[in-house]
């Protein structure tokens, strides 16, 4: 199969119709054969009917309800995991992605040997404020961290080789570093296309303001998870024994001059409350490293690795 087309959604029922008009329209003139993959994430409209009436229509057409709202990562993880298609495009349900852009991007990862082309927004019709001012700083963070040339890391129109799809998790709401996932996952070639955006047609943004407060923590996590996951006393011992190692040397240096002068004011130098804090906070860094290398000692993916190619085996 050419393509799977990856769309979660919630509460789009308005939109649906004439976004797969469109899609179908895009595969038929390019001769493909695909999968749409519609992912009704809890949503509370009859998006799901309308699923089930395009369905009727057109077999390419597949549908995953979950039981409420699980986010759009969830949405994506299992969608990833159902499809087929050599290549997998992702896209929002609101008509703001074109699916004209489809066939380059298939192109750019079939011909051009793309792992990843991210779409770009580059003319942005959503609310300057709230969205594209926020986003920019965005951005600029995750492109610092990440060391990815990217200009819009969380465009939702998207395309991957299977591969891709097939290696990563994107759980919490990662969907928003996809590129760093897979940038970890071994896929180095990661390129952008500029893309047409539109302003939603129907219905309204299933964002707040608090998607910047998550997305930056999340970056944090990851930047964390992606680092030390696998080896978290690296992390947590290295200034656990530093925190220690000063609270110990004032502690010395403390009952040194108390044994060489017995008037020495112990208790009420600002040396004795420091010890006492850099070698409690030390401590505790050391105990967060073993909890830490006791979880990722059993956690599932301990040996999860992407095998590339295997000869003679
Ligand atoms: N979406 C989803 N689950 C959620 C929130 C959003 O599947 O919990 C879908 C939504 O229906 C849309 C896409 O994710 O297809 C992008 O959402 P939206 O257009 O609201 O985001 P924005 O364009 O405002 O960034
Ligand atoms: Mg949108």
């Amino acid at each position: 199969m050419d393509l799977s087309i990856v769309i979660p959604l919630i509460n789009e029922a308005e939109s649906l119709p004439e976004l797969t008009a469109w899609i179908e329209k895009v595969m038929q003139e390019n001769h493909y054969t695909y999968e749409v993959i519609f992912v009704d994430d809890g949503s509370t409209d009859n998006s799901w009917d309308v699923i089930e009436q395009l369905r009727a229509k057109n077999s390419n057409i597949k549908g995953i309800k979950f039981q409420r709202n699980y986010g759009k990562s969830a949405g994506l993880n299992e969608a990833f995991r159902a499809s087929s298609g050599d290549v997998v495009i992702t896209m929002d349900a609101d008509l703001q992605d074109s699916p004209d852009e489809i066939p380059e991007l298939r192109r750019m990862i079939i011909e051009d040997g793309y792992d990843l082309v991210s779409g770009w927004k580059k003319k942005r019709y959503d609310n300057t404020l709230t969205k594209n001012i926020p986003s920019k700083f965005f951005n600029a963070v995750t492109r610092k961290v990440s060391k990815i040339k990217l200009h819009d890391f969380n465009c939702g129109l998207k395309a991957y080789r299977s591969r891709v799809v097939k290696g990563i998790e994107v759980y919490g709401e990662m969907h928003r570093y996809i590129p760093v996932l897979a940038k970890w996952a071994g896929f180095r070639k990661i390129g952008e296309k500029e893309v047409e955006h539109r302003a939603r047609k129907y219905g309204k943004s299933k964002f707040g303001w608090r998607r910047f407060v998550n997305g930056f923590l999340d970056l944090l996590s990851i930047t964390f998870v992606g680092k030390f996951a696998k080896r978290p006393m690296h992390f947590f011992g290295l200034w656990g024994s530093l925190f220690f190692l000063l609270g110990l040397g004032i502690s010395i240096y403390l009952i040194v001059m108390k044994i060489l002068d017995s008037s020495f004011a112990l208790t009420n130098r600002p040396g004795f409350y420091l010890a006492l804090t850099t070698i409690i906070i030390g401590m505790q860094l050391f105990l967060a490293g073993f909890i830490g290398e006791l979880i990722s000692r059993n956690a599932p993916g301990r040996n999860h690795y992407l095998i590339e190619t295997k000869a003679g085996l």
